[in-house]
């Protein structure tokens, strides 16, 4: 489980316990819910709905937490988030410039869908409300969620391929047809179109897809839920360097894995960006040494946290991702039949 902590006071504020997922690269949100608790041991605060049977109900985030509420309309709301924006600016300043200006972009943006349904939301601040640490807001939505202002986690950046290029075309018109047509015949190479640009396309597409997978499970894949990388408890995965062979945890593993791929991707050998240079001569190779590696990543979603991924509503996306990534492969001989062994029950059923 990960907990994590406000970056300026360092209190503790959620656990991966409720469903972390990141939002829009500014935010945590986490889904919270009403818990009945007996009210022998304290006395609630004002915010907790007291039931006439002595027992109050709360939501369970609030009460893990020991959160303090807030009171705050729009006119003291405001001063308050532009303080805690600034903070937040100086914060990423010196830890992470690279995320700045898509934090100050998303942050605003959300900040005037909270002031559109502002009567929808409370606030809460940390155990010791102390005002310099995060702002949490806290709505019921259709399913009930709260969210946590505090995001200090470090993204990687999706891989663009360059608007306007044929890869680019090629990128449009294959996520354009993924719905129309079965997903079979979606991954054959379209006509007039090299071979070099089709794999291209897909390595950066089924990267970004593995990747952003990954992401939502990540706060469930630690170094205690997974300390060697596996695709269950028969197909274990080492990771070599430099000549050596070095059992690392998951998500250890996953990150060098990304690392990796997204060096290939960034060096104009292999991939150029320039359309008029070709592909170099073991082009294939390089692509099919990446998408077995990318199996791994699939693999080890499946099989170690598939109920992650169900309590995230993500099945039918990482069933139909996967079921892609397969068909895409078979299409073109990039992995032996004995590299999808770890997922053979599952592919039977395809
Ligand atoms: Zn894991």
């Amino acid at each position: 489980m990960n907990i994590y902590k406000c970056v300026f006071t360092g209190e503790e504020v959620i656990s991966s316990a409720f469903g972390v997922k990141e939002v829009g690269d500014i935010l945590i949100e986490a889904h919270g819910k009403l818990i009945t608790k007996s009210n022998d041991l304290g006395i609630p605060s004002n915010d907790e709905q007291q039931l006439d049977d002595g027992t109050e109900s709360i939501i369970d985030i609030i009460d893990a937490f020991n959160l303090k509420p807030i009171d705050l309309n729009k006119k003291s709301f405001v001063p308050l988030i532009k303080e805690y924006m600034k903070k937040i600016k100086g914060h990423l300043e010196k830890a992470n410039p690279s995320r700045l200006d898509a934090f100050m972009k998303g942050a605003q943006e959300f900040v005037k869908t909270v002031m559109k349904d502002f009567d929808e939301y409370s606030f809460y601040l940390g155990e010791s409300s102390n005002p310099d640490g995060a702002l949490i807001l806290s709505k019921f939505g259709d399913d009930g969620l709260s969210q946590d202002f505090c995001k200090n986690k470090t993204v990687r950046k999706k891989k663009k391929i360059d608007p306007g290029t044929k890869r680019y075309s090629l990128y449009k018109e294959s996520v354009a047809t993924l719905g129309a047509h079965n997903l079979k015949q979606s991954v054959k190479l379209p006509k007039e179109t090299s071979l070099g640009d089709w794999l291209a396309v897909a390595v950066v597409d089924f990267y970004n897809k593995a990747n952003l997978l990954f992401g939502a499970i990540e706060p469930c894949c630690t170094q205690e839920t997974c300390p060697v990388m596996n695709a269950g408890p028969s197909f274990e995965y080492l990771w070599q360097e430099k000549k050596k062979i070095i059992r690392l945890s998951a998500p250890e593993y996953i990150q060098k894995l990304l690392n990796w791929i997204e060096e290939q991707l960034d060096d104009e050998d292999s991939f150029p960006k320039d359309p008029d240079q070709p592909f170099p001569k073991n082009f294939k190779s390089i692509v099919s040494n990446i998408f077995r590696r990318l199996f791994r990543i699939f693999a080890h979603i499946f099989l170690c946290h598939f109920q992650a991924v169900i309590d995230i509503g993500a099945e039918a996306h990482l069933n139909t991702t996967f079921k892609h990534f397969y068909y895409f492969v078979g299409e073109f001989g990039l992995m032996k039949k004995s590299d999808f062994a770890p997922l053979a029950e599952l592919i039977k059923r395809f």
